[in-house]
C-alpha cells in the first residue's frame, strides 16, 4: 500500500510503499478514505516536537482519519466488514484510575495512534476496536476525518454551560473555527474570535463568531471590553498557545471567569499568576482531547441536528501524493486555510 511516512528524524516525509498492517485480535483493519492534518501531525512533519520519537523508522503518521472496516479481529466485537468508522486517536488502557473514573482521554497509560503506533496517512490502518466510532448512516461520512478534532472543540467549549455568556475564542486554526460554531450552538450571547490571519478571521465569522479581531492590534483589549462590558468576558477558550494571546486573554476575562487552556505553547509561559489568576478568582481548566466517548455522542447530536456545520472550516483537500502541498499551505505565513484533508 502507499503511505506518507517519516523516514528520518528531520523535517519532511516521504510517500512510499509499505506493508498492509497485520491486525491484532482486538483491532480492525480500516481502508482509509480520508485523513485530516492535525497539529500533532504538523509537529511530526516539521520535526518540532522533541518529545516525539517514532517507535521505528519508516513510521506512518496521521492521527485523525476515517474509513471502511475491511477486516475484524476475533475480539473486535460490535463491528463488521463494511462499517464506516471515525477514529478516536487516543488509545486508553481501560484499567487505570482515570479510565475507571470516566477520564479515558487523560489515561495514565495513554498511547496515540499516529504517534505511538502507525497512523492513518496510508491506504490501510490497524485501529483498536475500542477506538473506533461507528457511523450509523451516511450523513457525516464527508466529515468523518474531522470528527476527532471537532470533538476536542466540543469538549473545550461545552465543558461548562455557556448559555447567555460572552466567549472569547483565541486562535482560529480549525479547532478555534469549530469552537466558534459550537459556542453559537451552545447559546453563547457574544462570540469574539481572535486571530492574526485575516483569512481565518473571515472563516470564524462564517462559522458563527459575532466579531473577529486581530490580537496583535493595540486596541484589541479595548474592543473586547466594548463588546463584553468593562468587567470582561465570561469565558475564554484559548486554542493558539501563543504567549501574547494567553496574556491578552487572561486580561480580557472578568473576575471569576473561566479560562480554557487548550493550545500548546512551544515554550514555558511567563504569566502574572498572582495578579491575573489567583487574585481575580479565575477558574483555569486544561483540556486535552475529547471525553471518550461522551464528546462523540454530543458531537453526533450537534452535527446531525444541523446545530453546527463544520464544513466551511474544511477548506482544502489534496491527494496523499500531493501531501507536501498540504503541509506547505498550513506552514505558510499567511495561513490561508482551515482544516486540510488528505485522501488516498
Ligand atoms: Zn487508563
Amino acid at each position: 500500500m502507499k503511505a506518507i511516512v517519516k523516514t528520518s528524524r528531520a523535517r519532511g516525509a516521504d510517500y512510499r510503499d509499505m506493508e498492509v498492517p497485520v491486525i491484532n485480535k482486538d483491532e480492525l483493519l480500516i481502508r482509509v478514505t480520508a485523513a485530516s492534518i492535525s497539529p500533532g501531525d504538523l509537529c511530526v512533519y516539521n520535526w518540532t516536537a522533541p518529545s516525539f520519537t517514532p517507535p521505528s523508522l519508516p513510521f506512518i503518521f496521521g492521527q485523525d482519519f476515517c474509513g471502511e472496516v475491511v477486516e475484524t479481529g476475533s475480539l473486535a466485537k460490535g463491528f463488521e466488514k463494511g462499517d464506516f468508522i471515525s477514529v478516536e486517536s487516543h488509545i486508553f488502557c481501560g484499567v487505570c484510575g482515570q479510565c475507571r473514573n470516566d477520564q479515558r482521554h487523560i489515561c495514565q497509560n495513554l498511547r496515540v495512534i499516529g504517534r505511538d503506533i502507525p497512523g492513518g496517512l496510508a491506504e490501510y490502518a490497524a485501529v483498536p476496536a475500542r477506538c473506533a466510532w461507528k457511523h450509523t448512516d451516511d450523513t457525516l461520512k464527508d466529515i468523518g476525518a474531522v470528527m476527532g478534532p471537532f470533538g476536542s472543540s466540543v469538549h473545550a467549549v461545552l465543558a461548562e454551560d455557556i448559555v447567555g455568556k460572552t466567549v472569547v475564542i483565541s486562535g482560529c486554526a480549525p479547532q478555534g473555527l469549530f469552537a466558534a460554531g459550537i459556542a453559537k450552538a451552545g447559546g453563547a450571547r457574544k462570540i469574539i474570535a481572535l486571530d492574526p490571519s485575516l483569512y481565518r478571521r473571515r472563516l470564524a465569522l462564517k462559522m458563527g463568531a459575532g466579531i473577529a479581531l486581530d490580537p496583535s492590534a493595540k486596541d484589541c483589549l479595548h474592543k473586547i471590553a466594548k463588546v463584553c462590558g468593562a468587567e470582561g468576558a465570561d469565558a475564554v477558550v484559548e486554542m493558539s498557545g501563543a504567549a501574547g494571546a494567553v496574556e491578552l486573554c487572561l486580561k480580557a476575562l472578568r473576575p471569576g471567569g473561566r479560562f480554557v487552556a487548550f493550545g500548546l505553547p512551544l515554550t514555558n509561559l511567563s504569566i502574572d499568576y498572582a495578579g491575573d489568576i489567583v487574585r481575580r478568582g479565575i477558574r483555569l481548566e486544561g483540556i486535552s482531547g475529547r471525553e471518550i466517548f461522551r464528546s462523540w455522542y454530543k458531537m453526533e447530536s450537534l452535527l446531525k441536528s444541523g446545530a453546527v456545520n463544520p464544513r466551511p472550516a474544511v477548506t482544502h483537500a489534496f491527494s496523499f501524493k500531493n501531501f507536501r502541498k498540504a503541509f506547505d499551505l498550513i506552514n505558510s505565513r499567511e495561513k490561508k486555510c482551515g482544516k486540510v484533508i488528505l485522501t488516498p
